[in-house]
């Protein structure tokens, strides 16, 4: 048993734990939403500076380059909302209450009415900022939806109505993305920085592998079993 297709929100919010982490996860689904009206806004948790396999990198360069390579990606969607980076060091997230009032900051004034998130309880997931992230994202929506919380910040508490994790453990809902593939792909294909380490695109073959790149994620899209020819899975969660 399954849902499908929310209703086109006027505000979503999607938070990643790293540049390129929200695209893979929902880039079809925010593309479908920012193509019907929806004010789509992105937060990046980390700065995404442990990500390269090159020891001699640069990490100032890298930084900046996978900042830009954000703003990129994100016009790709077209994410039209607030682009915003908390700009904690990559590997290093922690779900620290500084954290959590910046984030239910922004959830109380960008007042999203659908959030999107990692699931944090999705097993055998490593990489330990996804799990910090997405358990970030539920205790800032709780922070923000609860007047108690933060009164100094003096904005009113929002709640929305809709949460999605993506990358979820137990999927029950789906966004038909037919016709929408192209964004995600198109903002993926802006984390250049990531060719190598995470898109299996080398440079001396470039070509060829971003072929293999986008037909992967066509068949990523492809083969879900919610019916539709390209979907995107989350876990829903509407009781905020
Ligand atoms: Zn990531």
């Amino acid at each position: 048993m399954h849902t499908q297709n929310l209703s086109t929100p006027k505000r979503a919010l999607a938070v990643g734990a790293h540049p390129d982490d929200i695209e893979f996860g929902a880039g079809a689904t925010l593309a479908k939403w920012a193509a019907g009206g929806c004010e789509v806004s992105l937060l990046v948790c980390t700065d995404g500076s442990k990500g390269t396999w090159d020891s001699s990198a640069n990490i100032e360069d890298l930084i900046a380059s996978r900042k830009s390579e954000q703003l990129k990606a994100a016009m790709k969607l077209p994410a039209r909302g607030e682009i915003l980076f908390l700009d904690c060091t990559d590997g290093e997230l922690e779900g620290t209450d500084l954290l959590r009032s910046r984030v239910a900051r922004i959830v109380r004034e960008l007042k999203p009415e659908v959030i999107l998130g990692h699931d944090p309880w999705k097993r055998y997931r490593l990489h330990p900022d996804h799990r910090v992230a997405g358990f970030l994202t539920l205790d800032a929506l709780i922070a923000a939806r609860d007047p108690f919380f933060y009164p100094e910040q003096d904005l009113d508490p929002h709640r929305p109505d809709e949460l999605l994790l993506y990358e979820a453990e137990e999927i029950d809902h789906f966004e038909d993305c037919r016709g929408f593939e192209e964004n995600k792909i198109n903002a993926l294909l802006c984390h250049v920085s990531q060719f190598e380490s995470t898109m299996g695109i080398e440079t001396n073959n470039e070509q060829a592998d971003t072929e293999k790149f986008k037909d992967q994620m066509i068949a990523r899209l492809s083969e879900t079993e919610s019916g539709f020819k390209s979907a995107e899975g989350f876990k829903r969660i509407s009781d905020l």
